[in-house]
């Protein structure tokens, strides 16, 4: 017996002292699972406080189990389009600052919506996105979220929608932001075709500019894109995970953005339900993004890496809504108004999961706002650099204390900047500037100064505009969102009409426009 005893005591010893230190020595693998234009309520997983005809009807069997084992963020939020979300995921800074703040595609050009506009001309945003160089012109330069990770050891994985610099320019390239592979990206921000038949547009006639790089052993084959790209992220992974570098895998799909394309092997369950065909496509499109994220945490069990692996899910802005659709238009995010384009909450609210073994409690929920620039701080945290020289100004903060379960008590301002055009008209959709502060949200409309105030905890839907009614509050937020606007030196559009920049929204004219009505 005290023979045993001193074995396991040694046992004992050599799990307590060894262990801690080989956890602290080996930095974690981080997996960026980044879903395209996907919509708050585009899961089987319940987001708001009770289930939804939503949840009902998408299967999301990878996104429950991923709940299950670690956090659910309710009040996560993106950009209301692609280009100021991905550039905030890969500098930490606001679209104000980074003013990227439309989607790029064109080098120096605006997009064709922004030239015609009724009454506003759009100022000179930064249209040639993210630059890992100086000097270069309408672009934003900073240092790259993965080329931080790289510089400290990180084997870095691009797999899927880059979207980051216009056609031409050197952040079109997700190899000169840091990346040490390149899987599919480009500058184009959706796929001429989601069918390895179709070549993923290549060969098509007009789509060059989306014909989806790379992945030509797919070519021909009856091959959904999603499932291509995540075979190739898993083979670029097996290729260091038996070594001593960690990786990072930003999982950024194509899917579930237009053109809205059935995933044959869900596509025909969705019918049996009786929706129409649009939306069966739509629904077959989730649960093929689902099932990639399945494969994953397969392949991480299978090699015994998962719990060293942190996986976070987010979505780019809210789900597509106003047009493309089957059914009535800007209802597919209810209980939320609107959808992607929006400064209501269908266009900006996102499903948010974080998975961290041993550091997360599982099946926990966060209720902690969330704006896409804190993952910037976060994933650099995570990976254990604590301090970084970088060229911007880093507005995130990172939510690592909340994923170890502590509380934030403070109330911080939220703040979304578009001066610019999307194409189509809908509910909170337009030139705007906002600003949630605790439970209040504040729209101001560039081209009108129209505004609204919500109250977001008794009024998710953004069904009654309180702005008459409850002036102090639209005071108190009009000015911590000009002050915002004022400090990063927001860009906004000007007049047709004058040639005057519209003013910010300052305590006066808010006055001023309450009185007029
Ligand atoms: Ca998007």
């Amino acid at each position: 017996m005290k023979k045993w005893t001193s074995v396991l005591t040694l046992v004992f010893l050599l799990l307590f002292s060894c262990q801690p230190e080989e956890i602290e020595s080996a930095p974690p693998n981080i997996i960026l699972f980044l879903v395209d234009d996907m919509g708050w309520q585009d899961t089987s997983v319940p987001f708001s406080t009770k289930p939804t005809r939503f949840n009902e009807l998408y299967n999301t069997p990878n996104m429950e189990r991923m709940a299950k084992e670690g956090m659910k963020f309710t009040q996560a939020y993106a950009t209301p389009v692609c280009s100021p979300t991905r550039i905030s995921l890969m500098t930490g800074m606001n679209a104000a600052r980074h003013r990227v703040t439309n989607w790029t595609l064109r080098k120096d050009s605006i997009q064709p919506m922004e030239k015609n506009h009724d009454s506003l001309t759009f100022p000179e945003w930064n249209v040639n996105g993210l630059s890992p160089v100086a000097g270069d012109s309408r672009a934003v330069h900073a240092l790259p979220l993965p080329q931080a990770l790289q510089d400290v050891g990180y084997y870095t994985i691009h797999a899927g929608k880059a979207h980051l610099g216009a056609i031409g320019t050197i952040g079109e390239n997700p190899l000169n932001l840091g990346f040490n592979v390149n899987i599919a990206g480009h500058a184009a921000g959706a796929p001429a075709s989601y069918f390895g038949t179709d070549n993923f547009g290549n060969g098509m006639a007009g789509k060059e500019v989306w014909a989806v790089p790379g992945l030509e052993k797919y070519h021909g084959k009856d091959v959904y894109l999603t499932e291509a790209i995540t075979q190739e992220a898993l083979i670029a992974i097996d290729s260091v995970v038996s070594g001593q570098e960690p990786f990072f895998l930003y999982m950024s799909h194509y899917a579930i953005h237009t053109p809205i394309m059935a995933d044959k092997r869900y596509y025909q369950k969705y019918l049996e339900k009786g929706i129409d065909s649009t939306e069966a496509k739509y629904a077959s499109m989730i649960e093929g993004m689902d099932k990639s994220l399945g494969d994953i945490m397969d392949y991480l069990e299978r090699k015994n890496i998962e719990d060293n692996t942190i996986i976070l899910f987010m979505s780019d802005n809210g789900g597509l809504s106003v047009h493309a659709r089957g059914g009535k238009p800007n209802t597919h995010n209810a209980p939320l108004s609107s959808g992607k384009g929006s400064m209501h909450e269908g266009g900006i609210r996102e499903p948010m999961l974080v998975k961290w073994p041993e550091v997360i409690t599982p099946a926990s929920v966060s209720r902690h706002q969330v704006i896409i620039e804190d993952f910037y701080p976060t994933i650099l945290e995570m990976a254990g650099i604590d301090s970084l020289e970088t060229f911007q100004k880093v507005d995130g903060q990172s939510f690592v204390p909340m994923l170890k379960g502590e509380t934030y008590d403070g109330i911080r301002p939220l703040f979304w900047h578009y001066p610019n055009e999307w194409g189509p008209s809908g509910p909170g959709i337009g030139a705007a500037s906002a600003v949630r502060k605790g439970d209040w949200k504040y729209i101001y409309y560039h081209a009108d100064r129209r505004m609204e105030l919500f109250n977001l905890k008794d009024d998710i839907g953004e069904t009654k505009n309180l702005a008459e009614e409850n002036t102090e509050k639209l005071k108190e937020l009009a000015v911590v969102l000009t002050n915002h606007l004022k400090a990063v030196n927001a860009q906004m559009p000007s007049y047709k009409e004058t040639g005057e920049k519209v003013p910010f929204p300052d305590v006066a004219k808010a006055v001023i426009r309450i009185e007029k009505k």
